[in-house]
């Protein structure tokens, strides 16, 4: 039998966490074993209206409508205008969503369930919806052991900044040296390229927990926000008596398969970056930044998971 100290628990109060947090307005535990927007580990790029149709447009820092990719053989430059991308501030973003969430928010480690009870470093925690939104080690989908990164499911992601203007660490140190950059620090970490269960047994996965980091691009901010979205309004109807959890998870389920070919078409894309010989694979992508490919493409992709503006927020 499981308590209920609360109506929902999520674990990680990032991009995933916030996004299923703010849609609710039950009695929610937001757990995190950081400060909201304290440790930053992507670049923070995403398309132009996900900040907008979110309410936290003040964090953009830069807009870009354009792309430059630089494979060894070519550099493809892509116009973007038709949906322009944006850097912003992870740590304002992450606070102004924050800030639209009802959540109680603890700052407090999980180490796994026992018993239907959530296990933190301040103490166990129940309620009869859980939500893991830890990233990719899915503290819970995964049972307190997190997900090995040699199983062939993940990506390596390494940044560094730099004062270059427009643009594994040997490859990343040589790019730098060839442009006369010099690299600051460096940050980075594994993120996923395919899809995994978005529920386990009782528990919604989001985000990178449940594998939707999209496979090529690495762009993961906006599957999670829209995933959580989607989440936070399952759950909601949970609250409100309208779903029951099982009917829940079913629909949550149903909704992440409906994209599971999306994610088969771009790790296809992904694995032929990695095996197609260099020449050819340069040669796609200047073809695919031509006119009329990337009319065909670029607004598909850049309106992927457009979610509704929250009339009370939206930019
Ligand atoms: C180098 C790099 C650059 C990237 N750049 C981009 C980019 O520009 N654009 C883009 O769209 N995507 C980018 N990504 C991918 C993107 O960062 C992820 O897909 C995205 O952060 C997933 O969001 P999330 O909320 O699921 O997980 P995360 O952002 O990883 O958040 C998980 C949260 O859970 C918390 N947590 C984890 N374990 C526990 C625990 N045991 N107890 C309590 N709390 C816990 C963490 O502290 C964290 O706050 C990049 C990834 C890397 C590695």
């Amino acid at each position: 039998m499981v308590g209920r100290d609360y109506d929902a628990i999520i674990v990680g109060a990032s991009f995933a966490g916030l996004a299923v947090a703010r849609r609710l307005t039950g009695r929610v535990l937001l757990l995190d074993r950081n400060e909201v927007g304290a440790v930053q580990t992507s670049a923070c790029g995403t398309p132009l209206w996900v900040p907008q149709a979110l309410g936290v447009a003040d964090s953009v820092l830069q807009v870009h409508d354009k792309l430059t990719v630089r494979a060894p053989t070519r550099t493809v430059t892509y116009d973007l205008s038709e949906v322009p991308f944006c850097t912003f501030d992870y740590r304002r973003f992450c606070s102004g969503l924050l800030d639209q969430t009802q959540a109680r928010f603890l700052r407090a480690s999980v180490t796994g369930m026992e018993d239907g009870a959530v296990l933190t470093s301040e103490g166990r925690f129940t309620a009869p919806v859980i939500v893991d939104c830890s990233g990719w080690r899915g503290t819970l989908v995964n049972d307190g052991a997190p997900a090995a990164p040699s199983r062939g499911h993940f990506s390596f992601g390494l940044e560094t900044r730099t004062a270059l203007e427009d643009e594994g660490k040997p490859a990343l140190e040589r790019f730098l040296r060839d442009r006369g950059a010099v690299a600051t620090t460096y940050h980075g970490t594994y993120f996923p390229h395919r899809l995994f269960r978005p529920t386990v047994g009782r528990i919604f996965a989001v985000g990178d927990a449940a594998g939707q980091c999209l496979p090529l691009t690495a762009e993961g901010i906006r599957p999670a926000l829209y995933f959580g979205v989607e989440c936070g309004r399952i759950v909601q109807q949970i609250f409100d008596g309208r779903l029951g959890i099982a009917e829940g998870l079913d629909q949550y389920r149903s909704l992440v398969d409906r994209y599971r070919r999306a994610y088969r078409i771009l790790r296809l894309a992904q694995w032929a970056a990695e095996h197609v010989p260099t020449y050819w694979f340069g040669a796609l992508t200047e073809l695919a930044g031509r006119h009329p490919m990337l009319a065909r493409w670029w607004p598909r992709y850049g309106w992927f998971g457009r979610f509704d503006p929250d009339p009370a927020t939206a930019a």
